[in-house]
């Protein structure tokens, strides 16, 4: 008999379902397909499958609670009674639950007559999306729902006992935002607590032992409240004495500078980073009581790489050795919510790559290949020991990823490589004149509605049903149309339509070398929304032209300026699963490079503008601001090598969307960009002011037509738009057009709010 094994813990699991099971449920259920216990039982099976397959994985500490019909953070806010008085009406009450489950989507998406959905923001720096929580001065605090221990208990009824999660009370309180005026929200957690000690009790009785308490605040910039506040929480729960062992659990990055409070405090446990933050265990380890439990956060659950089992064992050893086996755990870094489920379901996938990467269920497999290797010895698991590093080596020697002609190229970049010939006021001339451009100039940021007619004929494409001729012709045929309409509608600078284009990051990865797809590795982007990221996993280069034909048809149908259109470097990385043998920012270099080659060819065929998107610009921003500069440096220099190939007559422009500029407005500068389009409708102008207090030098396109919203601008509203940006900014550098791309309006919205949007900068023109 072998000593019992290092138990091995999910932190929370995808609950999209294998074959987006939940999105299905969900859409028809908000459709009125099927009714709320339709959708109700989808969940209970999605969950009960989750439990079965990671039970099934060898995990010993499956998660509870961790499901979600919308998203994590709007379960917590339900559970508190933190719902926004807007909505208290919302909802017909669904039996057994307090804020009921029409409420719940109200909050998440709104409702039909017209309460808006609640604000979304990035999950710390992830790609998923959570709802904001809204508090006031005077929130109170009430349980709202008790889902979680309701999970508790439908898990044991299935025979599995569970840890439930939840995110903890400072953590939901500084992930919220104050409703009206600014004030402290942690005054706010007195009055919490009660509703999460009440949570813990009920977990108790129903026979909890343990709870995974999420504080991943404590990761990001030190701030000595928030420290103050996870220890006054913790000793409120260790004094309501429920019995519940809770492991504190951080992720997305390292506490240790927290090290002597975190190691005090009155918890069962602590959760580690070790793969954002693998330096951390050095200084927190002595510090740690031998009593408490100490979970390793090994495999990487933000990213989709095998992991190296037989270093992380090296690295393990020792640390079992000196505290014990029965005090650790294995974990993955964080939830697994951020990665695919499943790679089995890639059959089409190229074999080699295949052999390199891990997704969910492979994780949880690793996790009990280590613990059998600590436990056993790793001659219990040679075999898979074994494949694992053959893999890792073959990757490693791989000439596949390893393209000495990138390399050769990146060695050759040179500083002046990222610099336009001349300064702005000097190439604005030369732009000018070629251009000749009225005040005010009117564009699109480039996509026009992606119809029916398209998405059909492009998935019959990509299944053979439609050949290439049929399918080329359709999209010049529409292109013809949208620059016919552009020039009758009076547009000074025209766009293609992107009709070509079915993502606007899988488009260019589909032609670059280095990238590939997968069938099914979706993942949750916020709600519904799921997201099937590339992967980055070799060099990147540009085997031949990406975009030259269907801009240059465009170019030749018109005499107007044509705009070529480009996705940049730093989005395409943020938007992918990006390879692990590489500092990110090289990667993003070699991306910049290659498009760097498009841009001077779109250049060489009479493409006077070229726009280089860059919409997930700050996506990429590290969370402690002491690594930012550093960053912004990088990704700034990188959009630049891709955009400064070009001469002084060719007018770059970029684009950006969901942007908040006051922190980051010197690197918007620094990209200097001869034109940038921003996201300005909804904040009726006032995101410009970080532009005027900055002084921006260039020109600015602040959009003026909201293409969320399906309701219509009016002509005036736009003037009125128009006349803020004015009071802003120096006229002659204002362009006029929408605030992001129009692929997902209709062509009877896009006709009349374009017209009016033109009728909007000729008036505007007659006052110069
Ligand atoms: N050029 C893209 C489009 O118009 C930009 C999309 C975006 O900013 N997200 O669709
Ligand atoms: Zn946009």
């Amino acid at each position: 008999m072998s000593a019992p094994l290092i138990p091995t813990a999910s932190l929370g699991f995808p609950r999209i379902g294998p074959r987006r099971e939940l999105k299905t449920a969900l859409e028809a259920c908000w459709r009125g397909d099927i009714s709320i216990d339709d959708l109700l039982d989808t969940a209970r099976s999605l969950r009960a499958a989750t439990w079965a397959r990671q039970h099934a994985a060898g995990i010993t500490c499956l998660p509870s609670g961790d499901f979600s019909l919308y998203d994590h953070v709007l379960d917590t806010a339900v559970m508190v009674g933190a719902v926004p008085p807007v909505y208290a009406g919302a909802g017909r009450d669904h039996a057994g639950s307090r804020v009921g489950l029409d409420t719940y989507f109200a909050m998440a998406r709104g409702t039909p007559d017209g309460l808006p959905a609640m604000e979304m923001t990035k999950w710390f720096d992830t790609n998923y999306h959570y709802l904001v929580p809204e508090l006031r001065p005077d929130q109170n605090f009430f349980l709202g729902d008790t889902r979680v221990v309701d999970a508790y208990i439908e898990a044991r009824g299935l025979g599995f006992r569970t840890r439930p999660v939840l995110l903890g009370p400072v953590s939901f309180l500084m992930l919220a935002k104050c409703a009206d005026e600014a004030f402290d929200r942690l005054r706010l957690l007195p009055g919490l607590l009660p509703v999460y000690s009440h949570v813990l009790r009920l977990l108790a009785a129903a026979g909890a032992t343990e709870l995974q308490l999420d504080e991943p605040v404590l990761v990001l910039d030190e701030d000595p409240a928030v420290t103050a506040a996870v220890t006054t929480a913790t000793e409120a729960f260790a004094s309501a004495a429920t019995g519940l062992g809770i492991m504190l659990t951080t992720y997305h990055g390292g506490v240790d500078h927290l090290a002597d409070t975190l190691c005090r405090l009155p918890v069962d446990g602590l959760h580690l980073d070790l793969v954002r933050a693998p330096d951390q265990l050095g200084p927190i380890l002595p510090k740690l009581a031998p009593e408490t439990r100490l979970s390793l956060g090994v495999i990487d659950g933000r990213n989709i790489w095998r992991a190296d089992l037989s270093q992380l064992l090296d690295r393990l050893t020792p640390i079992v050795d000196a505290r014990g086996p029965e005090r650790i755990q294995l974990a993955p870094s964080c939830s697994l919510l951020h990665v695919p489920i499943d790679l089995n379901r890639e059959t089409r996938l190229d074999p080699e790559l295949r052999s390199w990467l891990a997704f969910a269920v492979q994780k949880l497999d690793e996790l009990r290949i280590l613990t059998q290797a600590l436990g056993e010895g790793r001659g219990a698991v040679e075999e898979e020991l074994a494949a694992a590093d053959a893999a890792l080596a073959a990757r490693r020697a791989s000439a596949r990823i390893h393209d000495p002609a990138v390399a050769a190229r990146l060695a050759a970049v040179t500083p002046a490589m990222t610099r336009r010939q001349t300064a702005y006021p000097v190439r604005a001339k030369a732009q000018h004149d070629r251009l000749g451009l009225p005040a005010f100039p009117t564009t699109t940021i480039g996509s026009f509605p992606q119809t029916p007619e398209i998405r059909k004929a492009r998935a019959d494409h990509a299944a053979g049903r439609l050949d290439d001729a049929d399918y080329d012709a359709l999209i010049a045929a529409r292109t013809t149309e949208a620059v016919r309409w552009q020039e009758e509608t009076g547009l000074d600078v025209l766009v293609h339509g992107e009709f070509e284009r079915n993502d606007m990051v899988q488009y260019f990865g589909e032609q670059l070398a280095g990238f590939a797809f997968t069938d099914h590795g979706w993942v949750q982007s916020y709600g519904s929304r799921y997201v099937r990221p590339p992967i980055i996993w070799g060099d990147v280069s540009r085997p031949q032209p990406m975009t030259l034909r269907w801009s240059a048809f465009a170019r030749s149908l018109t005499d107007r300026p044509m705009k070529g259109m480009l996705t940049g470097p730093v989005t395409m990385l943020q938007w992918s699963f990006v390879r692990d043998d590489l500092p990110r920012m090289e990667v993003c270099r070699q991306i910049a490079l290659a498009l760097r080659d498009e841009v001077v060819d779109l250049e060489a065929a009479g493409i006077e503008v070229i726009q280089i998107d860059e919409p997930a610009f700050r996506e990429g921003l590290p969370l402690r601001r002491a690594d930012r500069p550093a960053w912004l440096d990088a990704a700034t220099e990188c959009f630049r090598l891709a955009a400064s190939g070009v001469g002084d007559a060719t007018q770059i422009h970029t684009h950006m969307c969901y942007s908040e500029f006051n922190d980051i407005i010197d690197a918007i500068a620094a990209l200097d960009a001869d034109v940038i389009s921003i996201e300005t409708a909804r904040s009726k102008m006032e995101l410009l002011d970080a532009f005027t207090t900055f002084a921006y030098p260039n020109e600015i396109g602040p959009g003026v037509y909201d293409i969320h919203s399906p309701r219509l601008p009016s002509e005036e509203e736009m003037v009125a738009l128009l006349e803020r940006a004015c009071a802003r900014l120096p006229a002659e550098r204002i362009w006029v057009n929408p605030d992001c791309g129009l692929k997902t309006r209709r062509w009877d919205e896009v006709k009349p709010a374009l017209q009016a949007l033109v009728r909007a900068a000729r008036q505007m023109r007659q006052r110069v």
